[in-house]
């Protein structure tokens, strides 16, 4: 029995979503888009720690409830194209699959469980919200924290083989912990060069994921 570990940002979507919250947000500003763009690729290549990454970029953006409506409609149209053509497989394999992602639920919830994931099986960050606007996360959750992935899959305790599928280099960690057999490193969207020397494969497409584990 194999688990798929997999990462939403960049893997399970094209883009980057809390980036396409602060361009879709009425308080869209390129300068601030900007800054946001450059701390996530700063936290993705392992420059900067997680936290520090979701604090500096919160604080950027001033999004509300509605802008997280009009930022779901972007999304649906952003699905990795591998993941789309394989919706009947990631229905079928459901009860084996974990979205592990340090984006926010609001964000993720209502695109991939139109693919059959369960809501139990993802796991990730919550806003906080005063009256509708999005005012911070909650911090006691292990994925608003460095090494946050690892945790929540060292509390799954999934006992078979563990495979993690992500682009980026907190995805790394959970195999480099221990807590997966085997780190695919996702590249159809995105190739990070610095997380390649990490990668025990790199993935073009789920295609080939697919082709291996059966
Ligand atoms: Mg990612």
């Amino acid at each position: 029995m194999s688990y798929l570990i997999i990462d939403y940002d960049s893997t399970f979507i094209k883009v980057e979503s809390l980036d396409e919250l602060s361009k879709n947000s009425k308080n869209f500003n390129k300068k601030i888009h900007k800054e946001i763009i450059k701390i996530t690729e700063l936290g993705m290549e392992g420059k900067i720690s997680f936290s520090e990454s979701l604090e500096k970029r919160l604080k950027l953006i001033e999004s509300d409830k509605e802008d997280v409506q009009n930022t779901l409609k972007v999304l649906e149209n952003q699905i990795t194209d591998s993941f789309k053509e394989n919706e009947e497989f990631l229905k079928n394999y459901s009860e084996q699959i974990f979205i592990v992602s340090s984006g926010f639920h609001e964000l993720i919830d209502p695109i991939v469980t139109r693919y059959g994931i369960n809501k139990n099986n993802i796991f990730a960050n919550n806003f906080l919200y005063e009256k509708n606007k999005i005012i911070g996360f909650n911090k006691n959750n292990p994925l608003s924290k460095s090494h946050g992935k690892v945790e929540i899959v060292k509390s799954l305790n999934l006992k078979g083989k563990v495979i993690v599928i992500g682009d980026g280099y907190t995805d790394y960690e959970i195999k480099r912990d221990g807590y997966a057999d085997t780190f695919f490193l996702f590249i159809e969207n995105i190739k990070r060069d610095s997380v390649i020397k990490s990668a025990d494969y790199l993935l073009k497409s789920l295609d080939q994921l697919i082709k291996i584990i059966k």
